[in-house]
């Protein structure tokens, strides 16, 4: 309904800001893998929070994660990898404006509590407080004050929504990197070649690194490691044996293994890589109850170093939204599907079997 001139005089400013009377397309988890495509009313918001028009969602691991073990209740709205157009901003929100492409995180730190200061920003108990609402396999999305403040990055000019929907996974690969504290020259293990994967063998190489080397069952995933990415090595296990292939490659020493397979298998596989001093890097869930083997005298006599990542920072967003925009990590080559979000069950059960796939992603359409 257009309000009259009669009452937009009657209402103050702001609630007249906020009404809306559409209704927008949403996915909707419903059990069991499955999703349905729903009409929902257009979110209101209040005077610090913005509205987005969805633009492309990428299908992350984790949405499949959920979706498959059913960890979320039925009427969920999933996605987080998200970018699109502010369609209407509070009268208090002076930062953005409607127009301005944006990419949003969903989660946002306060950046001021004990955990946050110590750099746990991911561990802040404001951050799974805060969403985007409904979330991101949405028409539109409500972008709260915390997010507004913390979790929405404006777009450079040749940076596109396809792209743009990659900082926050790319921004969640950055601060498990820096995490590892490398050195240029450092020799890289990066176990899967998924998305997440070849986001890491792009990092690696883009800090010099001297060798990276990927580990993956997929064939077409291990070709595109090597050809499109240029990494160094990249092994099957279906296939060979690893001690000849690394004799065989004169395979050095990894300073560094990155595990992005949220499995307790690969999990406990990793110890048979480690070296002198290697820093693992855990930054995949695995189901739950899964348990690794330890020898204690790994982590004190060869001062093998374990470290975990989840999710992201806000400093993060804005260095992958950098390396987006001048080209240090390609992101578009990873991109094998869009389907608009009618497909969304298709979209996730293909980014689960991985078959000749890496990012999955969904478009939404004007
Ligand atoms: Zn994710
Ligand atoms: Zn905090």
């Amino acid at each position: 309904m257009v309000p009259s001139l009669h009452y937009d005089m009657q209402v103050p400013a702001m609630i007249e800001f906020a009404r809306n009377d559409l209704v927008m397309k949403v996915c909707a988890y419903a059990g069991a893998g499955k999703f349905t495509i729903e009409e929902r009313e257009v979110p209101e918001i209040t005077a610090r929070e913005i509205l987005v028009k969805t633009k492309v969602v990428g299908v992350c691991g984790t949405d499949v994660h959920k979706a498959i073990h059913q960890t979320v209740p039925e009427g969920t709205v999933l996605g987080h990898e998200i970018s699109g157009v502010v369609e209407r901003v509070g009268e208090n929100v002076l930062q953005f404006k409607p127009g301005d492409k944006v990419a949003i995180q969903h989660h946002a730190p306060c950046m001021s509590c004990k955990t946050c200061l110590h750099g746990h920003h991911s561990l802040c108990d404001q951050y799974l407080e805060t969403n985007v609402i409904p979330g991101g396999f949405s028409e539109y999305i409500r972008i709260m004050p915390e997010n507004v403040k913390h979790t929405v990055k404006r777009m450079p000019d040749n940076v596109d929504f396809v792209e743009g929907a990659f900082m926050e996974p790319l921004s969640c690969c950055l601060r498990g990197f820096g995490k590892l504290d490398p050195l240029p020259g450092d020799n890289f293990l990066i176990l899967g070649l998924g998305p997440i994967g070849m986001l890491f063998c792009q990092i690696a190489k883009a800090f010099n690194a001297n060798c990276v080397t990927g580990i993956e069952i997929d064939p077409f995933r291990l070709q595109f490691a090597k050809n499109t990415l240029g990494i160094n090595h990249a092994f099957n296990p279906k296939m060979d044996s690893w001690d000849s292939f690394a004799v065989d490659k004169d395979i050095e020493d990894f300073d560094h293994i990155i595990i992005t397979v949220g499995k307790g298998s690969v999990y406990q596989g990793t110890f048979d890589h480690v070296a002198r001093g290697t820093k693992v890097l855990f930054f995949a869930e695995c189901p739950p109850n899964q348990e690794i083997i330890l020898d204690p005298n790994m982590v004190y006599k060869h001062e093998l170093v374990l470290l975990g990542s989840y999710s992201s920072a806000p400093r993060y967003l804005t260095m992958a939204m950098d390396l987006i925009s001048n080209g240090s990590i390609a992101v578009r080559p990873l991109v094998t599907h869009i389907f608009p979000p009618e497909e969304i069950g298709k979209a996730i059960s293909l980014a689960k079997t991985a078959r000749e796939s890496l990012k999955v992603m969904i478009q939404f359409q004007d």
